[in-house]
Parts: C-alpha cells; structure tokens; sequence
C-alpha cells in the first residue's frame, strides 16, 4: 500500500533545493522518487491528489475553472500515460475552501530510467492568479455606477444562453435615457455622472439579484437581464417599474432633474446564438420606442428586424448616393401671377438611382431625415441650387433677378454652424443673398421654437428671404407668422384644390392673402393645376404660383430650353 499522506520521497539533493520551482520526480505509479524543499511546501496534503481521485481526502485538485478532475485527467496520470504538460493550470483546494492555490505545472514522461517515469516542475502562482481576478473584476465593473459593465452582461448572457433549457423563457430589456445630453450640456458632466451613479442604484435596487443582473452597457445605456420569467407580462412589469423609478426626480446638485427613458424588451432564450444578437433586438425595439410618443416600452418582434434591416440598406444606398454623386436637382418655375412671367425656381431633390430610376424625394427624404442624411444632403442642394443659379445668371443675363428657393429640414436648425455655411456657399458660389428664399415648415418652427429667431434673423440679415413651406398642412398657427421674421407665405396646394367649389377653403384662402399682405408677406400659391385655380387666384389677387399648370419640376437642360426661349412658358390663355 501506498503511502499518499505527506510528499516523502526516498531520495533528496541538496542542489535542487536552490531552484525557485518545485522539482518532482515520479515513478510509474505516482510516487515521489525525489523532490526539492520548495515541492514540499507547495503540494504537502495536495500530493496524492494529483494522482488519484480519493473521495475521502481533504485535498482536492481542480481545472483552472474549478471543476473536477476525472482519473485520467489528473496531471501525473496524463504523464506517466506520456503526455507532456506546459505550463497548465490547476487550483489546489481544501475541502472547506479555507485554502486555496494556484499552481503552475510542466512535466513530462522520463525515458533511460527504469524507476522514474516523469519529471514535473510546480510553481506556486496564486499571487499573479489573484492579482488577475482582481483585474478581471476591474474590467467587469462600470467604475462610475459599480454596475457590470457591457462585458459583464453580455459574459453573464451568453453564459445564461449556453445553459438555457427549451422551456426557459428570459428577458432582456435595453434601456435608454431621454434628454441626458441636455443635462450633461447644460448643467456638467459632474452633475451627468451623479444622475447616471444614483440611477445605478436605483436600478440596482429594483431587480433580484439572484435571478437578474443590472448593467451600465455605456453612456446612458443600461441593460437587465431576467433569467427566469414566466411570461412576457413579467418583463413588461418590470419594464414599467424601471421607467417610475426612472421618472422620479433626481436631487443633483442643487438640481431637481427630471429624465424619462425607452425600453425596449427582447424576449428570448435559445434561438438567440449569442448576447449581441439579442441585445441588438432590445435595441432595435428601444428605437421603436422613440418613434412613437408617450410610449415607454416596446416588445421587439422579428418584423421589426425586417423594418430595420430595410432601414439599414435604405440608409446605405443613401450614403453611396451621395458620394457617387447620384443626386439632381430638378428647378421649378414660379411665375407671377398676373403677368405669367418667371420669377424664380423651386429646388427639388431627385435621386438618380442606378437601379430604380429617378426617384422622387416622397421616396428617400424620410430616411435621409432618419439617419441625419439631410444635413450632407441638404447642403449639397445648397450649394449646387447655387452653383446652378450662377451659371445661368452668367449665361443668360435676363436671368439676373430671379430667385431660387432651397427647402430647409428642421434637422439642419439643429447644426450650430447653419449660418456661417449658408454663408461661406453664397461666397464661394458668388450668388447674391437676396436671390437666395430659404423655405421652412411650421414643423421646424416647432422643434426649435424660439432659439430659431436668431439664426433666422441672422440669415435675413445676410440678405437672404425667407418662405413659410406649406402653409395650411400643418399647425397653421397664424401667430408663427407675426414672431419669426418671414418674407413669403407658401400656401399649400391642398388649400388651393377645390377652393373653387368648397365655399369654406374659399373664405379661408381669401383671409390668409388677406393676413399675409397685412403682415407684408408676398404670397406665392403651390400646386396651381388647371384654368380654374389660376383665374380663382387671380381674382384673389395672389401674388405668385406655382404648379403642374405653368411647369412641372425640371432638369436643368429642360429648364435651359426654356431660357433660351425668352423665359416664355406654355402659359394658359388668358
Ligand atoms: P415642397 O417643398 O412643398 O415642394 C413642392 C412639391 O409639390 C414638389 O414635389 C412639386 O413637384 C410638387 N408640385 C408642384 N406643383 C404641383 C402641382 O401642380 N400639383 C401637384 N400635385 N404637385 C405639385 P416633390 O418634388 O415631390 O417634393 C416633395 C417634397 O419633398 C417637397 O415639398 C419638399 O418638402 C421635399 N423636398 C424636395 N426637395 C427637397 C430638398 O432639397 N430638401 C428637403 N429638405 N426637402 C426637399
Ligand atoms: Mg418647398
Ligand atoms: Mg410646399
């Protein structure tokens, strides 16, 4: 019988001693034929571990992750089988886990020698273990809130994902804050750090930790993960609850904040292949949050991943577009009402796609919109409106006085720099202010209220006009027209169909001229298609139009055409 209790091997040399490693030599069945002082301090009580699975014995040998070894795995039985160990990995633990190691060992077969049949060297490496954990648990935290960060949740995720059973259903809810830019601009980025550390907690508070884990994924992204609910009611619920907590005020600094956030839920267990994947659907639903008002939470659902991909390829081709220069303008005349002579064009964004045509800006405006597009896209219309303005006014000099008007997206207000671009494409283009009508619509009005007045301001006092787009589509508050500093009203084309026959749409189309002149506004009418909205205009005495009835939208060769005629349209008969 064997003696495993203690490393008492028969032979010992003094030299060996002087090595920082520990030195075993084994025979074939496991037994120390000879070691150095340093294997006796490391592996005394752990030594027969590492030959034999002994159930009774307070010493145990595990894998690096701390599982347990079978027989065969056990470092000196792979050995004296002839495998060569490098440098592997193993916890040496007592059954009570007061004392735990970290051991390093190399080793392999010994040949020319009838007793020793393996070699190994051990070194104790539990100080580089525990400093290791102690980093690996820094790159785990989010030092601000002393949640989990992004790596975390997603190592916690796929971890739930691997050991998921079919029947289990989860939940992951990504969470976004509304307007905490604002608070990080207006107020610092201190009083922005308070507010996402009290929120940490608050989160922190509400979920059970046993069965949830909180995250702070980024910025003033937080995600939860419920391992175990029993129906999508439950994240619902807790979807609603994390939104009041949120929506309690936070005491900042002498602040009282308030924040509002999306939530957007995934459900989901064993068909998502990996965290991103699913986090990546919460995202997608969270966005769906935001698109709809008064709406806290969504519940993602794969025809919102169809939605999104569209969006995604939509916004490609968009971008391509604009650096293959797939972009047109078509020009719109505007002629004066009474003596039918053109006064200037609409600017009208084509896309020329290499596929589909020519696409109207009904077919890509609203995603270029979406993704911030219409800020590059915007300034392209700019510049080449311009651009194309000037030549003509070189060209045919006839041209000198006419204006071209540009439509604005309110998502271009949102740029700081608006005037001083508007400004540096008039210099660079050379094209007079004054011929240059920005046109708005009541929606940009509304989005940036009154910090639009100055920059407004700001571009008449360059000279340049500037037209309310639509009017009678939207608000049509007629208190816009008297605050912010409007040049022409656009009645849109909807009042004019029918005014002719619809008595009401007649009587109100007949005050707005009437309010606009007082407001001295020039009016210009949009969509004027037949005889008879030109002689209903005409009675009313509107200034200038617009419409199918003068000229379509046109390339700019088709336009030239025109200009060579002596600026004579097709015009109707008097
Ligand atoms: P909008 O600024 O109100 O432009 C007038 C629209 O009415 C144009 O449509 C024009 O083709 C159409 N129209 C003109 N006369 C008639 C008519 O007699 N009957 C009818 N049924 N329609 C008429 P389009 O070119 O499809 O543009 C639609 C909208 O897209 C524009 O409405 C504008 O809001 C937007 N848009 C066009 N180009 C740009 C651009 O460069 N930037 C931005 N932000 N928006 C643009
Ligand atoms: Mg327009
Ligand atoms: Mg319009």
């Amino acid at each position: 019988m064997l003696n495993f209790a203690s490393l008492q091997p028969p032979l010992s040399i003094t030299g060996l001693d002087d090595l920082p490693d520990a030195i075993v030599v084994i025979d074939q069945h496991g037994q120390p034929l000879l070691c150095n002082q340093q294997a006796t301090q490391i592996l005394a009580g752990y030594f027969p571990s590492l030959w034999q699975v002994d159930a009774t014995s307070t010493h145990r040998v595990l894998d690096r992750y701390h599982s347990p070894l079978s027989a065969e795995q056990l470092p000196l039985q792979r050995i004296v089988a002839g495998a060569t160990l490098n440098n592997e990995e193993f916890v040496l633990i007592q059954n009570d886990s007061s004392k735990k190691r970290w051991i390093a060992l190399s080793g392999g077969p010994c040949t020319g020698s009838i007793k020793a049949a393996g070699i190994l060297s051990i070194r104790d490496v539990t100080v580089f273990k525990q400093e290791e954990t102690r980093l690996q648990r820094q790159a785990f935290l989010d030092e601000l809130t002393g949640l989990a960060n992004r790596n975390a949740f997603i190592a916690r995720v796929n971890a739930g994902l691997a050991q998921a059973q079919p029947a289990d259903s989860m939940a992951l809810l990504f969470i976004d804050l509304d307007r905490f830019k604002d608070v990080n601009d207006n107020l610092g980025h201190q009083v922005g750090n308070e507010l996402l550390s009290q929120l940490g907690e608050r989160l922190q508070h509400q979920i059970q930790p046993e069965t949830s884990l909180v995250a702070r994924l980024g910025g003033d992204e937080f995600a939860v993960l419920m391992e175990h609910i029993t129906s999508q009611d439950d994240a619902i619920a807790m979807a609603e609850c994390l939104q009041a907590i949120i929506a309690q005020p936070f005491q900042l600094q002498q602040h009282e904040i308030y924040i509002d956030a999306c939530i957007g839920i995934a459900l989901g267990a064993r068909h998502y292949g990996h965290a991103e994947d699913w986090l990546c659907d919460a995202d997608t639903a969270m966005y769906q949050v935001k698109a709809i008002p008064d709406r806290h939470w969504f519940v993602f659902d794969s025809s919102l991943q169809v939605q999104q991909s569209q969006r995604l390829q939509a916004e490609m081709e968009l971008r391509r577009a604009l650096d293959n220069g797939e972009l047109r303008l078509h020009y719109q005349p505007i002629v004066t009402i009474s003596t039918q002579a053109i006064i200037g064009f609409e600017a009208l964004v084509r896309w020329q796609h290499p596929d589909r045509g020519l696409l109207m800006p009904g077919e890509f405006i609203g995603t270029a919109e979406a993704t911030g597009l219409i800020i590059p896209l915007g300034w392209w219309v700019l510049e080449e409106a311009c651009r194309q303005m000037q030549v003509w006014t070189q060209a045919y000099p006839d041209t000198a006085h006419f204006t071209v008007s540009v439509n604005m997206s309110s998502k271009q207000f949102s740029q700081k720099n608006l005037v001083q671009r508007v400004s540096k494409t008039l210099a660079q283009t050379g094209f007079d202010p004054r011929r240059l009508k920005l046109e708005i619509t009541e929606g940009v009005l509304i989005d940036h209220s009154e910090s639009i007045i100055d920059v407004l301001e700001q571009l008449r006092a360059m000279g340049i006009r500037l037209a309310v787009d639509d009017f009678g589509t939207g608000y049509s508050s007629l208190s816009y027209l008297h605050r912010f500093p409007f040049d022409s009203l656009k009645i849109d084309r909807s009042f004019i169909d029918n005014a002719d026959q619809d008595y009401e749409k007649l009587e109100i189309l007949q005050s707005v001229v009437r309010l606009a002149w007082n407001l001295g506004l020039d009016v210009v009418a949009e969509g004027v298609e037949t005889q008879r909205h030109y002689a209903q205009l005409k009675a009313l005495r509107c200034e200038s139009g617009q419409g199918y009835l003068f000229s379509k939208p046109l390339p700019p060769d088709a336009i030239e055409a025109i200009l060579v005629k002596d600026l004579e349209l097709d015009l109707p008969a008097d």
